[in-house]
C-alpha cells in the first residue's frame, strides 16, 4: 500500500467541483490582481483568526518580513526566535538587515522554550518571534509577559498553525501581527505561493498594504519604496473554497493523530506532546528515534513516504556563519535533529493507510 507524505491530488478530487467554477469566474472577468476575491478572502481570513485586519501577501515569508518592516525593524535591530523553525523564519529577518537571536526549543513541544528568552534579550532587541512548529502553538502568556516587561513587539510565526488554539484563543491573535503561508501542503494551502498576515493594529494594516503594492498610498502616489508581494487573485479564489473546509480538515488530522498516538505507545519511539495549553492542528507529526535514517528507509521499502523537518539546524547552515553560533549552541535542537521523522499527515490518510504506517514502524522495531 502506497503513502504519500501528502496527498494534494486526492484533495483537489474532492474539491475540483468548487474551486474551477471560482477560477473561471476569474478568468472570464479578467480580474487578476487584487480585486473582490482577495478583499473577501482577507475578510474571511481575519475572522477565521479572531483578527480586526488580514493583509494578503505573495507568501509566508512576505508576510514575515512586512510585518517587521511595519515594525520598523531592520539594520542594527536583533529579533529573537527558535533555533528549530524553517529557514524562512530567519531569512525573513534577516533580508530586514536585522539579525536573528536564536533560542533553544523546549524538549517536550519543540517550540521555543520560553526560559531561554531572557539571556538572549540585549539592548538592541526590538520584538519576539514564537513559531508554531508543527501545528502547536508556543506558550504565548511567558512570551507576550517577557515582552511588555522589555517593551518588544510580538510577531507570531503561524505558518504551520493555522485554526491551532492557545487556551482556547486561536493562534494567529496574540501578537503585534501573526504571518501565515499558503505553500501548497500548509494546512491552508494555495496552488502556488500564497501568504497572510493578521493584526489588530490599523497602522501595520495600511503599512503592509502599502509595502505590498509598489509602495503606493493610492494610485501612482509614492510614498516609500514598497515592493510586488501581493495574493494572486486566482490563489485567493482558491483560498477562499479551502477555508471552508479548513475546519473539517484540521479535525481530520487530530484524529489521525490520536489513531498514530494509539497504535505507535508500545513502538518505543518519543511521540509528539500535546501541551496542556495547546490544541494543536498537526501540520505535522513528528516522532523521534535513534535509528532515524534506517527508519525512513525501512518505511520507503514499504512505500511510505516520510520527512525530516529539519534536518540542519538553523545556525549550522553555511548561509549563517556570520551569525558566529556553532556546535553545542543549541543542544536539544540539535539532538533533535538527528532524531526526528515526520510522519505521513494529512486530512485525506485513511484508517488503513495509517495502520499500514503503525505496523511498519512496529515490525521495524521489532526486527
Ligand atoms: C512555510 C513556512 C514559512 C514560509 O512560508 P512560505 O509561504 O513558504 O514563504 C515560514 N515559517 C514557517 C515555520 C513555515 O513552515
Amino acid at each position: 500500500m502506497k503513502v504519500p507524505f501528502v496527498d494534494l491530488i486526492t484533495q483537489y478530487e474532492n474539491s475540483k467541483n468548487q474551486i474551477l467554477p471560482a477560477l473561471e469566474h476569474i478568468m472570464e472577468n479578467a480580474q487578476f490582481i487584487l480585486g473582490d476575491d482577495v478583499l473577501q478572502f482577507e475578510k474571511e481570513f481575519a475572522a477565521f483568526c479572531h483578527t480586526r485586519y488580514a493583509i494578503g501577501v505573495d507568501s509566508g515569508t512576505s508576510a514575515l518580513e512586512l510585518i517587521l518592516r511595519a515594525l520598523g525593524i531592520g539594520s542594527g535591530a536583533e529579533v529573537i526566535t527558535a533555533a528549530n523553525t524553517f529557514i524562512a523564519t530567519t531569512l525573513a529577518i534577516s533580508i530586514t538587515g536585522a539579525k536573528p537571536a536564536l533560542v533553544d526549543i523546549h524538549p517536550e513541544t519543540y517550540t521555543i522554550d520560553v526560559n531561554k528568552i531572557e539571556a538572549a534579550i540585549t539592548e538592541r532587541t526590538k520584538a519576539i518571534l514564537p513559531v508554531h512548529l508543527y501545528g502547536q502553538p508556543a506558550d504565548m502568556d511567558p512570551i507576550l509577559d517577557i515582552a511588555r516587561l522589555h517593551n518588544l513587539a510580538v510577531v507570531e510565526d503561524a505558518c504551520q498553525a493555522h485554526g491551532a488554539t492557545y487556551k482556547g484563543k486561536i493562534a494567529g491573535s496574540f501578537g503585534d501581527a501573526a504571518a501565515f503561508s499558503f505553500y501548497p501542503s500548509k494546512n491552508l494551502g494555495a496552488y502556488g505561493d500564497g501568504g497572510a498576515v493578521v493584526t489588530n493594529r490599523e497602522e501595520i494594516t495600511k503599512n503592509i498594504e502599502i509595502l505590498r503594492d509598489y509602495g503606493q498610498s493610492k494610485k501612482n502616489h509614492h510614498n516609500v519604496l514598497g515592493f510586488n508581494r501581493r495574493l494572486d487573485t486566482l490563489q485567493a479564489a482558491v483560498l477562499r473554497v479551502k477555508l471552508g473546509h479548513l475546519e473539517d480538515w484540521n479535525q481530520a488530522r487530530r484524529r489521525h493523530a490520536q489513531q498514530y498516538t494509539a497504535l505507535l505507545k508500545q513502538a518505543g519511539i518519543s511521540l509528539p506532546h500535546e501541551a496542556d495549553y495547546a490544541e494543536s492542528v498537526y501540520h505535522l507529526f513528528v516522532i523521534r528515534t535513534k535509528n532515524r535514517d534506517a527508519l525512513i528507509d525501512f518505511l520507503k521499502s514499504k512505500d511510505i513516504s516520510a520527512g525530516i523537518h529539519y534536518p540542519t539546524p538553523i545556525h549550522l547552515q553555511p548561509a549563517y556563519d556570520n551569525l558566529k553560533y556553532g556546535l553545542g549552541d543549541f543542544p536539544i535542537t540539535e539532538q533533535y535533529a538527528k532524531e526526528i521523522i515526520s510522519l505521513p499527515m494529512y486530512p485525506e490518510l485513511s484508517s488503513e493507510q495509517l495502520i499500514h504506517v503503525c505496523n511498519s514502524i512496529s515490525e521495524f522495531v521489532g526486527s
